[in-house]
């Protein structure tokens, strides 16, 4: 299978190169050429997910060796990156309602999923496309793509890591995970200023040709681990599969039968392999996007309007307060079979007026099979405590959006399908916002976020995830705060350059 961009369909090129380059010239998305051939449910291995994995990822690598493949499956989804064995275990809450939960991985946040292969099949590109340079992969986050970026490069041969993250910008728990790194190949530094100086002073980076050449002149290339990178995307195909297999596994499905999955979106990167999973036939009857008050996706996906002239509100489900969902750009290419001279139009609109208007048959096929709403902060934290209540289950503040919206189309809308909602982040990761919806306010409020951890824990009888476990007892490795004009050197001393 070859890939060329959402806005140029004139050149292809190999899996390989999709994953190496990321991102292509002109500002477009890689994408599959073609369709893959509609598979066969019946070809899936029962049960174990990494056989699933190996066998999704394979139909989208041509070009990787079936040896490689599964090399790399067999590195990332281990006992000692996830703490479960399932890797993304299914658990039942009613009979039409399971939740998926996508955070057993070593950040606790599903980015994990991804993060934790994408190294493997970054190197093996690498050997694939004989790209003689070192790569180096800079990476600006304001929290969970940071953590889960360095924990799946930390100690792969041939790659360098370098995070920075804003000094005044992520949570405590957040910061700890980062400064106490561990690895050979890793660069971490606090930035002043909030996140948009940090993010600006990575893309100065990037578009630095000078730099480039001295970066070239030494053996090395800048990449990014941006969710925008297909490599990023593929990995995530696999777990509709195995929630669905899982399904039939336990007879609560017969095959076939179409189900709904529930995505909390924010660069619209779960959603999208969702997507890409039903078109290779698994059962979906209903993808559906829930956002937060930043709801611009789910007003478009409404409306057909993308508007993301708004300001951005700061909630407590982080994670999806995003205004531009770059991902959404592939799934504009899909709907309009492949026409890359509107979505360009599209874009450039989104870039000169913050704003685009989608055809109507666009609109019919997207409404077709997505349905949107959003919940905001109230809606969030009340359903946190009825699903715990209830349940005796807790959920983190972006699966309850999720868990809030379902409510919402399942009140408007007649429908018998199960229902499948995607968990986010293990709620330990935003505990404050988890112990605040469950308890009374003046209780704990001035516990810090660790004290937080043991006193949920504590109060639920859950245990903390081990990752968290001992964080602050960890030494401390990385405790630079510099300003976002010394970034530049900041790098070259990381690359032992200067
Ligand atoms: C990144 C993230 C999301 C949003 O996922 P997208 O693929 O960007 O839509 C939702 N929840 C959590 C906890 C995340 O870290």
């Amino acid at each position: 299978m070859r890939y060329y961009s959402t806005r140029n369909q004139t050149e292809s090129i190999t899996a390989a190169e999709a994953i190496k380059r990321g991102l292509s010239a002109e500002g477009g998305l890689f994408v599959p050429a073609e369709r893959a051939a509609p598979f066969v449910m019946d070809n899936l291995p029962a049960g174990d997910y990494r056989k699933i994995a190996t066998t999704i990822i394979k139909l989208f690598l041509s070009g990787y060796s079936s040896a490689q493949v599964e090399e790399a499956v067999n590195y990332a989804y281990t006992p000692d990156n996830f703490d479960h064995p399932d890797i993304t275990p299914l658990q039942k809450l009613t009979e039409d309602l399971y939740v998926l939960e996508l955070w057993h991985g070593p950040t606790c946040a599903f980015k994990d999923i991804a993060l934790q292969i994408l190294p493997q099949l970054l190197r093996t590109a690498v050997q694939i496309t004989g790209e003689k340079s070192d790569l180096v992969i800079l990476t600006a986050t304001s929290g969970d793509t940071g953590k889960s970026a360095l924990e799946g490069f930390r100690d792969v041969e041939g790659i360098k890591i370098i995070v920075y993250f804003p000094e005044k910008g992520v949570s405590e728990i957040q910061k700890l995970q980062m400064i106490t790194q561990e690895g050979n190949n890793v660069g971490i530094a606090a930035v002043r200023g909030n996140f948009d100086d940090t993010q600006t002073g990575v893309k100065e980076i990037f578009n630095d040709r000078k730099l480039a050449e001295k970066l070239e002149q030494a053996g090395y290339r800048l990449s990014s681990a941006n969710s925008i990178n297909w490599g990023r995307l593929l990995p995530q195909i696999v777990y509709y599969f195995s929630a669905y297999q899982n399904l039939i596994d336990r007879k609560k499905l017969s095959a076939g039968e179409t189900i709904n999955f529930v995505v909390p979106t924010g660069n619209f990167g779960n959603i999208l392999a969702g997507y890409y999973a039903r078109q290779l036939g698994l059962p979906v009857n209903r993808l559906i996007c829930a956002s937060n008050r930043n709801n611009v996706l789910s007003d478009f996906i409404q409306s057909g309007v993308y508007n993301s002239r708004r300001s951005l509100h700061r909630t407590i489900s982080p994670s999806m307060d995003i205004l531009i969902s770059s991902n959404l750009e592939r799934l504009l290419f899909e709907l309009t079979g492949h026409d890359s001279e509107k979505v360009t139009s599209w874009m450039k609109q989104l870039q000169e007026t913050g704003e685009y208007v989608v055809d109507r048959e666009t609109l019919r096929r997207l409404k077709e099979l997505f349905w949107a709403d959003y919940a905001d902060d109230e809606e969030t934290i009340q359903v946190i405590k009825d699903t715990y209540h209830r349940h005796k289950y807790l959920i983190d503040t972006h699966t309850a959006v999720g868990k809030a919206v379902l409510s919402k189309y399942r009140n408007r809308e007649e429908d018998n399908c199960l229902n499948v909602v995607l968990s986010t982040a293990s709620p330990y990761k935003f505990t404050g916002s988890v112990v605040r919806a469950l308890f009374d306010h003046n209780r704990f409020k001035d516990s810090s976020e660790l004290d937080l951890l043991k006193i949920l824990s504590r109060e639920t009888g859950t245990p903390v995830p081990a990752s968290l476990v001992d964080l602050d007892k960890k030494p401390i490795k990385h405790n630079q705060v510099i300003s976002r004009d010394s970034m530049r050197d900041h790098l070259l001393s990381s690359l032992n350059l200067t």
